[in-house]
């Protein structure tokens, strides 16, 4: 690694003093990184104690977010704190399935129609070879959506504590080796875009990838008052006017304050793959009066998130990982509870500061 650096610093004639200063042996990251030159750090802080009460995330949590936005660390933690001064987020994760959608050629619609019923009836075979790939990938389905002569097969897998990308790829890589064996026609493209990874979709919108984990909290009038200087009325007509009238008409994906924010600075923090939070930004944030005060709540249909695998095994990421409780098997489900509590953080703070006219007054504070 060190002659790689001084090579690019000849190169370019940039000292890269602090980028070279690494402290794990950079063999560690052979798998994450080609034509290593040394890392980048990014400020990490916390938030919380959050209190979470979800199905596999059970308890007070402090959450790891390495970001360099000045003043989002502050915004989402006193949203964890209101969050836990009105009792904790409900969380509960309702579907996991990453998924990978290969596209074939056929000779026309009826062609793919005879393909489709050829995998019907196939099913067994194609999930064995598929699931022959992995100790940890169970095939769950396979969805058909065929255009003229082109057919694509959406394959969901369970991917257990990972993300599933490379398992999901190299499983499908299999089954369709089996099914033009089988049918006669052409695969195009492992991926074919009807995946989709890396892309805002509004299947991936409307039918999740990866977890789909719903988040809510009921805040008291009282700490509206106290804690965020606004009325539940004034939040809720910020979030109808913002997060669904104004995410209507810009035809967003999701309606949301900054839900990006929080899964960004996760994502880095604790080595998911940052890219995905493309879709992991499709977040629709509703908020409603209650009888307590206000009702706030998130929906995350795309939380591709992992405890094993990936960037999770570098040394920063997976002490950040642990500081939750999460790095390993078993862990995934826990660490999308909490991703989804501290969205709902974000979003709380931030619908505050806005319908109470602070936005701009704490990004002046602490962001300049
Ligand atoms: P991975 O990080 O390449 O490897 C994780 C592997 O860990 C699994 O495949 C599994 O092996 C094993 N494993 C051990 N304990 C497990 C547990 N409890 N649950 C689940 N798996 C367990 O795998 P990945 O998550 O499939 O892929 C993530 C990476 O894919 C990302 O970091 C990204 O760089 C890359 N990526 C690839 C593509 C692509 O198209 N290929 C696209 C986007 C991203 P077994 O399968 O043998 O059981």
């Amino acid at each position: 690694m060190d002659d790689r650096r001084k090579a690019v610093e000849s190169f370019t004639g940039v000292k890269l003093e602090h980028a070279g200063n690494c402290t794990f042996d950079p063999i560690v990251a052979e798998k994450n990184v080609e034509n290593m030159i040394g890392t980048t750090q990014v400020p990490l802080g916390f938030v919380g104690p959050i209190k979470v009460n979800g199905d596999h995330a059970s308890g007070e949590f402090l959450v790891p977010l390495a970001t360099t936005e000045g003043a989002l660390v502050a915004s989402v933690n006193r949203g964890a704190s209101i969050i836990s001064a009105s009792g904790g987020a409900e969380a509960i994760i309702i579907k996991d399935e990453m998924t990978r959608a290969p596209v074939f050629r056929t000779q026309g619609v009826r062609d793919s129609k005879r393909v489709v019923d050829w995998v019907d009836q196939h099913m067994d075979e194609v999930r064995s070879a598929a699931e022959a790939t992995t100790g940890h990938g169970k095939l769950v389905k396979v969805r058909a959506f065929a255009s003229g002569r082109s057919l694509f097969l959406r394959f969901s897998y369970d991917t257990g504590d990972a993300m599933g990308m490379n398992m999901c790829t190299i499983a499908t890589e299999a089954a369709c080796r089996l099914i033009e064996e089988g049918t006669d026609i052409k695969l195009i493209s492992v991926s074919g875009n009807m995946c989709v990874d890396k892309k805002p979709a509004a299947i991936n919108f409307i039918d999740g990838r990866g977890k789909t984990v719903l988040a809510d909290v009921r805040v008291p009038a009282e700490l509206v008052g106290d804690k965020l200087h606004t009325t539940p009325e004034a939040m809720v007509e910020t979030c109808y006017r913002k997060n669904l009238v104004g995410s209507g008409m810009s035809l967003s994906y999701g309606s949301n304050a900054h839900a990006a924010n929080m899964l960004a600075a996760l994502y880095i923090a604790t080595g998911q793959d940052a890219a995905q939070v493309v879709e992991g930004s499709m977040v629709s944030t509703t908020c409603e009066p209650c009888d307590e005060g206000v009702y706030l709540s998130v929906r995350l249909p795309c939380l591709e998130v992992r405890t094993v695998g990936g960037g999770t095994r570098l040394p920063c990421q997976s002490e950040a990982l642990s500081m939750m409780g999460c790095l390993g098997a078993g862990k995934a489900k826990k660490l999308a509870e909490i991703a989804a509590a501290l969205v709902l953080a974000g979003e709380l703070s931030t619908l505050a500061a806005q319908s109470a006219g602070e936005l701009g007054k704490a990004h002046k504070a602490l962001g300049r």
